[in-house]
């Protein structure tokens, strides 16, 4: 059978775009994958997304996209996309050795954290070096830990972490954040934190777990060891967009091009969300572009019905 529609990912940009598939009566499939739900499911409190004046816990809200979604009839598969194959329609999406077939697609795969890079990180993994404070600051109760970055992302880890660690230093390698203002004051003003400037991290020390962070002064390069034992990383993300190289055409930095709304290179494969943007990047535009991408989608099929 050729669904009408797959939605690859289910973040707030694919569970939106399900939302007005399903309501114009498309039966979407969303391909949600493992980690369903999208950055929102690693966030803590959400206060910036309208209709919630006293916030919202990000899966909280997930959780409520996923239900008026599936109120319309959405179908969920709760696996990863494995392939597609977008050179011919209908296109086809396989998880593993099951193929799925449709007339549109939506690509809403998000985007990942990035790592620093550097010694130490990548075997400390999951053993003090973390990307999601939410996730995992439970664990260092009364510890020290460090916060790399100076985006709203390292901010809000930081300011979160205040509520387990004894003390956080937020390792930022320029002297001013580029967190938006009232994010930065609260934590330049917090007791708890300690800013370094113009710092980077050379490596992560620990054998099993983190023991420390070595430092380096990027003005005086001077090298400092600092004892910790949480390093969490929050500098910025990379996109999702590894499966469809070579078949839709994609920016220098991978993000998924589009065209004239939500068309990407592909008539009939259409981008929405942190996929594309990596400028906006929050839960109310990437659910605009949703939006978006469904009534492209809708209004590409009918134009395709009436020329066929
Ligand atoms: P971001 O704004 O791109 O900030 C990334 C930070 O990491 C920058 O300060 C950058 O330094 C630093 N950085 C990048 N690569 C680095 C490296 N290799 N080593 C050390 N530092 C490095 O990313 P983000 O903080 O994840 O935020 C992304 C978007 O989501 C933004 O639009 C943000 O406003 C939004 N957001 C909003 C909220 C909220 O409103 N509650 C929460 C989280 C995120 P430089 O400054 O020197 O470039």
């Amino acid at each position: 059978m050729t669904e009408q529609i797959i939605i690859i990912g289910s973040g707030p940009a694919g569970l939106t775009a399900a939302v007005y598939a399903a309501r114009a009566g498309m039966e979407p499939l969303v391909i949600e994958g493992l980690a369903a739900g999208g950055q929102l499911m690693l966030t803590t409190e959400v206060e910036n997304y309208p209709g919630f004046p006293d916030g919202v816990l990000g899966p909280e809200m997930m959780d409520l996209f996923r239900k008026q979604a599936e109120r319309f009839g959405t179908r969920f598969i709760t696996s990863d996309v494995t392939r597609v194959d977008l050179s011919s329609r209908p296109f086809r999406v396989w998880v593993d050795s099951d193929e799925y077939s449709a007339e549109t697609v939506i690509v809403s795969t998000g985007a990942s954290a990035q790592w620093i890079g550097v010694p130490g990180e990548e075997k400390l993994r999951g053993h003090g070096v973390s990307s999601c404070a939410t996730c995992d600051g439970f664990f260092f109760k009364e510890r020290e830990i460090v916060v790399v970055g100076g985006g709203d992302s390292a901010m809000e880890e930081a300011l979160f972490l205040t509520r387990f660690a004894s003390r956080v230093t937020v390792v930022h390698r320029r002297d001013e954040f580029r967190a938006s203002k009232i994010m930065a004051d609260r934590v330049l003003h917090h007791p708890k934190i300690t800013v370094r400037w113009n710092t980077v991290v050379d490596s992560i020390l620990g054998d099993g777990s983190v023991t420390g962070v070595r430092l380096r002064d990027t003005i005086t390069g001077t090298v400092s060891d600092l004892a910790v034992e949480g390093v969490f990383v929050a500098i910025g993300h990379t996109p999702n967009t590894a499966l469809f190289t070579g078949q839709l055409d994609l920016d220098a930095r991978g993000y998924l091009l589009t065209f004239k709304g939500t068309a990407t290179s592909v008539p009939g494969v259409f981008g929405a969300g942190d996929v594309v943007d990596s400028t906006y990047r929050q839960a109310i535009t990437a659910a605009g572009m949703g939006c978006q991408a469904a009534m492209d989608a809708e209004r590409w099929l009918e134009s395709l019905e009436s020329t066929e």
